[in-house]
């Protein structure tokens, strides 16, 4: 089977969304008073998994793993342990904020999952808690070095937000490099209505980052990828790769590969546009009957738009938050 939308993509990566929670307030995804989904709208794990398996059947190959923050969700090691088992799945992946990873490190190397991509936007310990509104560093850092000594392939991915982190560009690569770990950065997207700062206030391109890395590094472009919208370079003399994701400055969208089903169940085209069917509603009111889903899926996949759209004169189109659209 292969999943091919309507501009004649093929469609193999999926990214499960599998709570909206999180236990950081990370200020350019989250407002400060949140309001999270009321839990029964949430799909269950033996829904969750019922769901990727449809997918798998339909020709994904990869799944991430992602929320709001997935190593909250009670019993998310059994997912990963389900998942983990789908035959024709090529590769498992999470996405995640470290801050819960000592408990699951085990579960997920059990699970066969070889990499996961962990996002730090700060080296030092007091912006960390800023930016994260309730994180704390040090015990992320640890949660990293448990994760390398399991053997476990990380890729960090750093929200550059201009005046607050920028500065920090080049520790952040050195810190990867140091530790054989790939990293990417983000340009910041806008996507829910956050009061903490104006986003083209600090917006920085990716462009403008990549001349500050090379000012230090020698880079080359790399054509090696990781499913995802990051372009890599490398830089001379170190493994690991820089790599840079770069909504506004360069569009992603003609080779998207991706689609996302949120924590609530649905099926979402694109990160930036509303379309989306609700795969919730059809399992639990067809029990038993996953051709339904695989045939939502399919349909779905003719609304899928050729490319993102998040503003419109300035303003945000997008009022869901990422926590809720699963980054
Ligand atoms: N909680 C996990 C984490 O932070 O890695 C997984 C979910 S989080 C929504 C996934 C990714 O989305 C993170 O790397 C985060 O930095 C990024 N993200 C969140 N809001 C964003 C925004 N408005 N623009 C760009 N990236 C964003
Ligand atoms: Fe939580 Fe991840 Fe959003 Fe930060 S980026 S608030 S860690 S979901």
């Amino acid at each position: 089977m292969a999943l091919i939308d309507g501009f004649g993509r093929p469609i193999t990566y999926l990214r499960l969304s599998v709570t909206d929670r999180c236990d950081f307030r990370c200020v350019y995804c989250m407002a400060e008073d949140m309001q999270f989904l009321p839990r029964k709208d949430i799909l269950s794990l033996e829904e969750l998994a019922i769901i990727a398996q449809q997918f798998v059947e339909l020709g994904i190959t990869a799944i991430r793993i992602t929320g709001g923050e997935p190593l909250i969700r009670r019993g998310i090691d059994q997912l990963f342990s389900t998942l983990g088992q789908l035959p024709e799945l090529e590769e498992l992946t999470l996405t995640t904020n470290g801050s819960q990873l000592h408990h699951h490190i085990n579960h997920l190397v059990a699970a066969n999952i070889k990499r996961i991509n962990l996002s730090i936007d700060s080296l030092q310990a007091e912006r960390f808690s800023a930016l994260t509104r309730t994180g704390n560093l040090s015990r992320v850092i640890r949660n990293i070095d448990l994760a390398l000594d399991a053997g476990l392939r990380i890729k960090l991915n750093s929200v550059i937000l201009k005046g607050r982190n920028s500065d920090e560009v080049l520790n952040l690569v050195d810190f990867a490099l140091h530790r054989g770990m790939d990293i990417s950065f983000i340009e910041e997207m806008p996507l829910g209505l956050i009061t903490h700062h104006q986003r083209a206030d600090v917006f920085i391109s990716s462009e403008t980052l990549r001349q500050r890395i090379q000012q230090e590094y020698s880079l080359t472009p790399s054509k090696q990828t990781t499913n995802g919208p990051s372009r890599y370079w490398q830089a001379s003399g170190y493994s690991s790769l820089i790599g840079f994701i770069s909504p506004h400055s360069q569009n992603f969208c003609g080779d998207c590969n991706r689609i996302r089903v949120t924590a609530e169940g649905k099926l979402l085209l694109c990160l930036g546009n509303e379309d989306s069917v609700d795969l919730k509603q059809i399992i639990r009111q067809y029990p038993n009957e996953n051709e339904r889903v695989k045939e939502a899926i399919i349909d779905g996949l003719v609304k899928k738009p050729e490319k993102h759209h998040f503003t419109t004169n300035g303003e945000t189109d997008i009022v869901r938050f990422m926590n809720a659209t699963g980054g």
